[in-house]
């Protein structure tokens, strides 16, 4: 079984409401892909386009809380997740959808449609994608700021609504200040930064804090995070996964893909029903407790 912690399959179909989340061609992730390969749980991004104007934001927001139920809870067979309990009460056959925010762009200093967005399902929280906003900068705006206050109280509004903050694009001041706040840390998608030198990426002493606050990092098969050379491959995505578990982190590891996120792909790794080729190199080097831990229950059991 597979939880996947982030996709972006939310914004492609905001800009074609025609796609077909059950077996688009067009799509990395699919419904149908997910069943092909034990794809059990799929979360799935809020991330507004950086075009859409400030006032137009949190429409676009609900917008696209609109089409995950039209489009995807109501395919046959999917449930909305929005508790681990959820998780667990799967059938066999049933595929759970989870909604994620990336980027508070679209809450502006609101911290009412931030629980308007809980409300309605958001599991999940980044403060902010790479550059600045009202809580948080990040990781590549120059300034280089941590939390503002407005921040500050969008992490204490998750840890009391026992939602997940995500320190996956924020600048590392504003990691830092989210280790310091956040009860539910994750970074649902990044990589190593020791092996891939992309600012995207966690330096080691993040990734120790992540270990030791007991979090999870999903590694993401964004080419550019997982390798310096021209093409990615499914040994480099194992290479950032190993380097984890080297530090401590067997528990603290799992996967986010950035599947329809991504304009380029890992080689042998370009859709979700490829996600069999991981794991069968996964099932070379670790044991099957292992490999369920790394695909499936590290990020089921944080979470609330
Ligand atoms: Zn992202």
């Amino acid at each position: 079984m597979i939880f996947d912690a982030h996709c972006d399959v939310l914004a492609k179909l905001w800009w074609n409401q025609h796609l077909s989340v059950q077996d688009s061609p067009n799509l990395h992730t699919t419904i149908d892909g997910m069943k092909q390969v034990g794809g059990k749980v799929q979360v799935f991004a809020i991330f507004v386009p950086e075009a859409v104007q400030a006032e137009q934001q949190f429409d676009v927001a609900l917008e696209m809380i609109h089409l995950f139920k039209k489009h995807i809870i109501s395919l046959p067979n999917v449930k909305w997740i929005q508790s681990q309990e959820d998780v667990l009460r799967l059938g066999k056959s049933e595929i759970g959808a989870m909604l994620s925010l990336e980027g508070c762009d679209a809450i502006g200093v609101h911290l009412v449609r931030l629980q308007t967005l809980f409300a309605l399902g958001v599991r999940s929280v980044g403060l902010t994608w790479n550059y600045a906003n009202a809580a948080c900068d990040g990781i590549l705006e120059p300034r280089g700021a941590g939390l503002s206050s407005l921040g500050k109280e969008i992490v204490r509004e998750n840890n009391h609504y026992k939602v997940w903050t995500d320190v996956s694009h924020l600048s590392v001041r504003g990691f830092w200040d989210v280790i310091e706040e956040s009860d539910f840390v994750v970074a649902t998608h990044s990589n190593v930064y020791s092996l891939c030198s992309n600012p995207r990426n966690l330096r080691d002493d993040q990734i120790d804090a992540l270990l030791k606050k007991k979090s999870v990092i999903g590694i993401t098969f964004v080419p550019q995070f997982l390798t310096d050379k021209k093409e990615a491959t499914v040994d480099d995505v194992l290479r950032h996964l190993d380097y984890i578990c080297s530090r401590g982190g067997e528990y603290s590891v799992g996967f986010g893909s950035d599947f329809d996120g991504i304009d380029q792909t890992v080689v042998g790794l370009g859709k979700f029903k490829d996600y069999h080729n991981l794991i069968n190199q996964l099932h070379k080097r670790y044991s099957a407790d292992q490999v369920h831990r790394f695909l499936f229950s590290n990020f089921v059991q944080r979470l609330p």
